[in-house]
């Protein structure tokens, strides 16, 4: 009885209040089956073409081929390869900024999702535990939430592996890293961040919303590296 009470209850809720896309707001069909994103939004989001670097994902708009970039060529960085739910424009790019300025982190898990299936399909790579990439504790605070924790959490879910959270942690308050120059982010982030104990994981997945010239993960992965993990690939929501 208390069963069709509540598909009862849920039938009148979603009459009254339809389900809608956390992205663009129209209301989803009925047999969304929990989806949380319209069929539009999902199919316009870009994903990685063809043409990227084989390391840090960045897009080569006028070549149709797979490479290393040559960034990556010069400094190699300390992670594997970087995967991405998409690129950062139109509705990802929205989305990290709700999520991550605009307090709606009821976005975080969709997203996640996404990157999940992504990370999942690559399926080359298990593994032992997820890293978000810390914030520092003042901005921490003041945010009230690490959105790259929240991305991380279905994540863990969906590879059934561990987030640690207490391993990485930020020492240094750096400025934002917009409108800095290359050199300026790299040297803004330089020891930005350390381990609080020698990691006994040998494989992590890195987790971050975006990723633009990648200073902060570079910082972050060789941290860990030189902190004895073997392998460490990268995921985030959008690649700029
Ligand atoms: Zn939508
Ligand atoms: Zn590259």
């Amino acid at each position: 009885m208390w069963t069709s009470l509540r598909r009862a209850l849920a039938a009148s809720i979603n009459l009254l209040l339809p389900p809608a896309c956390l992205l663009c707001g129209q209301s989803l069909p009925t047999d969304h089956s929990k989806q949380s994103f319209c069929r539009d939004c999902l199919t316009s989001i870009t994903t990685l073409s063809p043409a990227h670097c084989l390391c840090c994902a960045q897009p080569f708009p006028d070549s149709t081929s797979i490479h290393l970039c040559g960034n990556c060529l010069k400094r190699p960085p300390a992670f594997s390869i970087v995967h991405a739910a998409g690129l950062y424009q139109g509705c990802i790019k929205d989305a990290v900024h709700r999520l991550k300025y605009r307090n709606q982190v009821t976005l975080a898990r969709p997203l996640g999702q996404l990157l999940g299936k992504i990370v999942e399909a690559a399926g080359d790579f298990v593994p032992d535990c997820i890293v978000p990439v810390p914030l520092h504790p003042d901005r921490l605070r003041q945010r009230g939430y690490n959105q790259a924790l929240e991305v991380a959490r279905p994540i863990a879910q969906q590879l059934n592996v561990p987030i640690n959270t207490g391993l990485l942690q930020r020492i240094r308050k750096t400025p934002p890293q917009q409108g800095l120059t290359a050199i300026e982010r790299r040297n803004n982030l330089r020891n930005a961040f350390n381990l609080t104990t020698t990691p006994s994981a040998q494989r992590i997945l890195l987790v971050d919303d975006v990723m633009t010239t990648g200073e902060t993960v570079r910082e972050c992965c060789r941290t860990l590296l030189v902190g004895g993990v073997r392998e460490v690939q990268v995921a985030v929501v959008g690649r700029a």
